[in-house]
């Protein structure tokens, strides 16, 4: 693609500052499937002052110069909309039927989400029985920083509320699947996204991602990734008082009851394969009922058995690779933990599958009688390796799935509805997930704990970047 080594800022494609070459990897075939510029202290500063040269005109357009700009974006992310998922299939190695129909479309998604949400949104209001008025402002320049697993849809949750909102901003995608964001900017380009509003710098966390979170003349960070990074952001933002957003790992549980319905368990085990078990809230940990624990154990076995595992490029529902060398060393040594503290190695294990020696790829695993303190239980292991816990009590349950140090997302299985009300109630998560029912366009995403600060998505996602404010004696 022309513009991989270059940056987009106050709308031009510019060369980086100083030249500085990155591989992107291809995880399928362990090939270099594009080469990117990792920008420089210049770069940031270049892209920072064309969002705070953009800020005031677009901090006062109107309500229907927003929506206008979206609905272009929609229109033309839907003409790329293969672009969009080829790229994503081949820089992150999402199989390409699964890029088309969940990867790519959840760009799309966002953006209709948002368009619901602003034309509801009132920028003023009136404060009940008094003289005060309430305006709600964007929050001003923010710095939007993502990973590589989701990517256009971590990019799309941050860049069009923030657009809505009446924010300009710097993205700094993933270095390991930037491309997509790439075809993004060229988007917002096309769509006549004004100067300045949205700029591109590709880096690393150590650059250009601390370059952001610790530069004077930026408002707001919204970030997400790995609690990891994002402790050491809240440290770098603290100093100046920046907002920042935080949507972090999780280690979901999958609670199922005896009276589960017949498929979930099955359902289990393949939403935690899902993106090769590379979603933060993907439900690791599955605690099943002791009554129905062998015949569970077995199904999750024969369900991991007969997942195929292959290249993204590949049609067809299968299993990709992951994303990197460092990703799958980090799986390998987890299984290994696994093996070590005597948890059973039900399929699976270290190595990878046969006939796929290069490439990223794993064996979809799965341990039994994994105890809750044991290393894979309190990991997260961003990988298809899933751990099956016992559990004799409702109250049991309850606490093994809240003892973590994350809260992203549970999951229950019962056909009990009082009982899955009484547990969901009880459980710390953002999303409390019942018999396979996944949240609806508009549901705020986010975690409690470890997990996060703040939510994304829907209208709670669209006030993580407006400002506040009352002014009295207005009428
Ligand atoms: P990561 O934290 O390594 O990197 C994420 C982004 O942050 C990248 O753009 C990276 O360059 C940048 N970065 C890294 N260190 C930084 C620093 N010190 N300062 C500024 N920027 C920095 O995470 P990853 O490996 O790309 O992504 C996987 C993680 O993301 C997992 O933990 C997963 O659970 C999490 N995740 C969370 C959500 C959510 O919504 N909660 C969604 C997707 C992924």
């Amino acid at each position: 693609m022309l513009n991989n080594r270059k940056f987009y800022i106050n709308g031009e494609w510019v060369e980086p500052s100083t030249k500085n070459d990155f591989d992107v990897i291809n995880p399928s075939d362990e090939t270099v499937c594009a080469v990117i510029s990792l920008g420089s202290q210049a770069d940031t500063d270049a892209a920072v002052a064309a969002a705070r040269a953009a800020l005031p005109s677009w901090s006062t357009s109107t309500k229907a110069d927003r929506i206008a700009l979206l609905e272009r974006l929609y229109d033309i992310y839907e003409r790329r909309m293969d672009d969009m998922a080829e790229v994503i299939s081949m820089e992150m190695g999402a199989p390409i039927d699964f890029s088309k129909s969940s990867q790519a479309t959840a760009g799309t998604f966002a953006i209709e989400d948002f368009l619901i949400q602003l034309r509801k949104f009132e920028f003023e209001e009136k404060l009940d029985d008094s003289d005060n008025q309430l305006f709600y402002e964007p929050k001003g320049v923010c710095a939007l920083i993502t990973p590589w697993n989701w990517p256009i849809s971590q990019v799309a949750l941050k860049v069009i509320p923030a657009l809505a909102a009446g924010c300009t901003m710097i993205l700094k995608p993933s270095e390991l699947a930037p491309l997509d964001s790439i075809i993004f900017a060229e988007m917002l380009e096309e769509a006549g996204c004004p100067a300045g509003v949205f700029n591109l710098v590709n880096g690393d966390g150590a650059g250009v991602g601390s370059q952001l979170t610790s530069h004077p003349d930026i408002d707001m960070v919204s970030f997400t990734g790995s609690t990891r990074a994002g402790a050491l952001i809240s440290h770098n933002a603290a100093d100046d008082f920046k907002r920042v957003g935080l949507e972090l790992g999780g280690k979901g549980a999958n609670i199922i009851f005896a009276d589960a319905d017949e498929k979930a368990v099955k359902r289990g085990v393949r939403h935690c394969f899902n993106n090769t078990g590379q979603s933060c809230n993907a439900p690791t940990r599955m605690l099943v009922e002791r009554s129905i624990y062998d015949q569970a154990v077995e199904i999750a076995k024969e369900t991991a058995n007969s997942t195929n595992v292959d290249i993204a490029s590949k049609q067809g529902r299968h299993m990709g690779p992951v994303i990197s060398k460092l990703q799958f060393d980090k799986i390998q040594t987890l299984i290994q933990a696994g093996i070590d503290e005597n948890a059973t190695l039900v399929t699976g294990g270290t190595g990878k599958p046969e006939g796929l020696e290069t490439g990223y790829f794993v064996k979809p695993t799965i341990f039994a009688d994994v105890n809750n303190q044991m290393t894979i239980a309190r990991t997260e292991i961003f990988g298809p390796v899933l751990s099956i816990i016992p559990f004799d009590t409702e109250e049991e349950a309850i606490e093994i799935a809240n003892d973590t140090p994350y809260g992203l997302s549970n999951y229950v299985q019962t056909q009990d509805p009082e009982r899955a009300r009484r547990v969901s109630k009880k459980l710390l998560s953002g999303t409390v997930e019942v018999n396979g029912n996944g949240a609806a366009m508009g549901a705020p995403f986010g975690g409690y704990k470890h997990s996060g600060i703040g939510r994304e998505g829907g209208s709670l996602g669209l006030n993580e970047f407006i400002e506040v404010k009352v002014v009295t004696g207005w009428s």
